[in-house]
């Protein structure tokens, strides 16, 4: 399988190297260079099968033969079986015709489990075979970093670095990433907010010096690989509420657009999907750009879904080059402006996307008001991203006729201050999990300076 830019000016790579390198060095983004069709047949003889054996099925395509079949379903089923549900990614019926895909049975109970627990296996499985070591470096608001730290914290080849805001993330985010004690893990707090934090991340990946040589790997939303993860989810709900034989819809509470894009994935392979129904909070690009063709930038809002916080969704351009019929030089062009203003999409692929998509935004007050609806309705206490997705399933679908699946992407006990402020009392975390506000913390305090955390980075690898 080999892979190519968005922006058709970067090298194509096979699937290892695409894993390992994240941006194209054209600043655009790898997709497939050709989809993996499923026949309506092969679709229907994954009912009934376990989540690891659907995985296999679905991924294997991607990967091309460069991971062995044994070694590939050893790194699955060692993945899954870190989430605590029997089922992976259980279904749950809300009402006639709306499912509940529950996507945060894993270790630190968001949906970006789903891919970061693979990810860091695949990245040490890659490195292990080259004989390599690597440093991760990220930055996190909240849900990636405290992922990327489960997915990696058994990794021998990888050091990983993650950056939060200090005192800007919740006692339950940081606590998910301090109190994980492995050698290689090392939580840093940036004396700054989420942005300056990520500014030194950009600033360490535009100047590599001060590692060595050894390579600095990302492990934000546009690796292939997490994009790759996420399709399966949308084979096995669909299954379970019946296709291939049905049609079926999604809503996605939607941010940066990987998750979504996951699933026009899963449809473009042969799964039959009707419609997409892009769910965001007050900050609400894609909405926009769907409803009114308003593809511009404004200010960050702080919600109550603070995972769905962006002012850029960068896996959209994944899904333009699409709607722009693969034609680079158009979306290159078409992204070059919009970061300097304003943009529109073109007539042609604007009206494509609205054939397979909707949109709907939810402001925090009505966040509050689907929390009480829903639980109210019925019975399940949904957590604020869930929220957003909830409610524009129901006003965004385009029939009630075909099964719509809202996906679950984070647990009400990750965001317990919102469905405290919604009226309920605190949700206790899960069992698992229910020592974590004693458990002992390691992080640094560092200055929001680049030359600081390079330096602190060099010397605290142990992977060398
Ligand atoms: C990351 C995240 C999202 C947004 O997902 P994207 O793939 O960025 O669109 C939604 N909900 C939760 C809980 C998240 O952590």
């Amino acid at each position: 399988m080999r892979y190519i830019s968005t922006r058709g000016q970067a090298p194509a790579l096979n699937f290892e190297d695409v894993v390992l390198t994240g941006l194209a060095s054209d600043g655009g983004l790898y997709v497939p260079e050709t989809v993996p069709q499923f026949s309506k047949d092969e679709i229907a003889a994954m009912a009934g099968l376990p989540y690891t054996e659907i995985a296999f099925r679905v991924m294997k395509p991607f990967v091309g033969g460069e991971i062995d079949d044994a070694t590939f379903r050893q790194l699955i089923d060692d993945t899954y079986a870190t989430f605590k549900h029997d089922a992976v990614v259980p279904v749950k019926q809300l009402a006639h015709n709306h499912y509940l895909l529950e996507l945060f049975h894993g270790p630190t109970l968001a949906f970006k489990d789903v891919a970061l627990q693979l990810l860091g296996r695949l990245l040490d499985h890659f490195l292990k075979k080259r004989d390599e070591k690597a440093v991760i470096m990220g930055a996190t608001s909240g849900d990636t970093g405290s992922a990327a730290i489960e997915g990696c914290r058994h990794c021998d080849n990888l050091d990983i670095f993650i950056l939060h805001p200090y005192n800007r993330v919740s006692e339950v985010q940081r606590r998910q990433m301090t109190t994980v004690l492995a050698n290689n893990v090392h939580n840093i707090a940036i004396e700054g907010n989420f942005d300056d934090a990520q500014a030194i991340v950009k600033g360490s990946f535009a100047d590599q010096a001060f590692l060595n040589d050894t390579r600095l790997v990302a492990v934000n939303s546009i690796n292939w690989a997490r994009i790759m993860a996420q399709i399966v989810y949308y084979f096995t709900s669909a299954l379970a509420v019946g296709a291939p034989q049905r049609e079926v819809s999604f809503t996605v509470p939607s941010a940066n657009f990987g998750n979504l894009f996951a699933g026009y994935m899963a449809r473009q392979m042969g799964l039959p999907v009707k419609q997409f129904v892009i769910a965001t909070n007050a900050n609400d690009i894609l909405h926009r750009t769907i409803s009114d063709n308003d593809f511009s930038k404004r200010d960050l809002e702080a919600t109550l879904a603070p995972s769905m916080d962006i002012v850029v969704s960068s896996n959209f351009e994944r899904l333009l080059f699409d709607a722009y019929d693969r034609d680079s030089d158009a979306v290159r062009e078409l992204l070059e402006r919009f970061q300097q203003e304003p943009a529109a999409l073109a007539e042609a692929p604007l009206t494509k996307l609205r054939e397979r998509f909707a949109s709907h935004s939810v402001d925090d007050e009505t966040i509050l008001e689907v929390i009480r609806e829903a639980f109210e309705r019925t019975g399940e206490l949904l957590d604020p991203h869930t929220a957003t997705g909830y409610r524009a399933a129901e006003r965004a679908r385009s029939d009630a006729t075909t099964p719509m699946i809202t996906l679950a992407t984070a647990h009400p006990a990750k965001f317990s201050d919102a469905v405290v402020k919604a009226g309920f009392d605190e949700v206790t975390l899960p069992p698992s999990m229910s020592d974590l506000m004693t458990r002992e913390e390691r992080y640094d305090v560092l200055p929001a300076k680049l030359r600081d955390v390079q330096a602190f980075v060099a010397s605290h690898r142990h992977a060398s």
